[in-house]
């Protein structure tokens, strides 16, 4: 059978024709330009599926449902959309709208944890029935799978690990709380860490790397060069997530830890080291099982293929 996925984010929609097996049919990518108000993005979105349709050579007859991934608050058990502040909707009632304008069952449910199961059913989870999908981009984006099934909370509002606490005395994060994982351990995290290494150490390869602009790569990119600041900083920032990592170790202990994000694109230069560590914590307190540390494998498809996985 086929579905379509959707990924709404704040800059783009990634949409797709996925089967059972995981494999893309169709797939297509268009700005997001929220501006245009929610009637008109979604009349695009239910469009665009007759036009994917097209490309896979299929009938809209054969599409059996529609998931949709939203960068906010869904309610997924009611099909609604809480709260999302980048699109600026709140108690949004699509799945329902989807569904009177389509005739197709509809699901919608946050982006990360999409991603998450996206991950789980195709990607590098596919091994595993339990494990917590962790992206490092601007804030920290989680998604936990427990026994094949997203674990969302009361109201779908939990699996926000990246607002978990690690500092009360921490700066103040975008939730309001002070010290959430993500003001650590977020790539947005990790490029203000960069600029505060190469403020202080001007002479470093790192700050000849870092002169025509910083990103998350530029510390990679200054060790690759043998700098010592940059590896230092790295081995910091590899801290910073590694803490978090075990903190939902020990609530948790699933089977592994998917990373996803730009800066996994750095894959095992990442996830060995978070992997030896997390494996010697869990060695030294004798809380057996090893637990696996991989990098996403999915890229920016594993939302809409998530999405698609809700309906199937
Ligand atoms: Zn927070």
């Amino acid at each position: 059978m086929n579905y379509v996925g959707v990924d709404i984010g704040g800059k783009n929609i990634k949409m797709g024709i996925v089967d059972d097996f995981g494999k893309i049919l169709s797939s297509m990518t268009y700005k997001t330009q929220q501006e245009r108000g929610y009637d008109a993005l979604l009349l695009e979105i239910i469009s665009n599926i007759g036009k994917l349709c097209e490309q896979a050579g299929i009938y809209t007859d054969d599409i059996s449902g529609i998931g949709i991934g939203v960068p906010g608050i869904c309610n997924s058990r009611a099909g609604l959309v809480m709260s999302c502040s980048t699109l600026k909707w709140k108690g949004v009632d699509l799945a329902h709208d989807v569904t009177n304008l389509t005739g197709k069952p509809c699901k919608v449910c946050n982006d990360a944890n999409c991603a998450a199961l996206g991950e789980q059913r195709f990607g590098s989870g596919r091994n595993y029935k339990n494990l917590v999908f962790i992206t490092l981009g601007t804030g920290i984006g989680s998604g936990i799978v427990i026994d094949g099934k997203l674990f969302e909370g009361l109201g779908c509002a939990g699996a926000e690990a990246g607002h978990m606490g690690i500092s009360v005395d921490g700066e103040i994060c975008d939730c309001g709380n002070r010290g959430c994982w993500e003001t650590f351990a977020s790539s947005k995290a990790f490029i203000k860490q960069t600029k505060e290494a190469v403020q202080k150490n001007p002479d470093s390869i790192l700050a000849e790397v870092c002169k025509d602009g910083i990103s998350g790569k530029s510390a990679f990119i200054a060790a690759k060069r043998g700098d010592k600041v940059a590896k230092k900083l790295i081995d910091k920032y590899i801290d910073y997530v590694t803490y978090g990592i075990i903190g939902l170790t020990n609530i948790l202990h699933p089977q592994a830890f998917i990373i996803g994000g730009g800066i996994a694109n750095e894959g095992a230069l990442l996830t060995i080291p978070i992997k030896k560590k997390l494996n010697e914590y869990i060695d030294n307190n004798g809380f057996y099982p090893y637990v696996d540390v991989v990098s996403a494998k999915l890229g920016d498809s594993a939302g809409f293929m998530g999405a698609a996985a809700l309906v199937m």
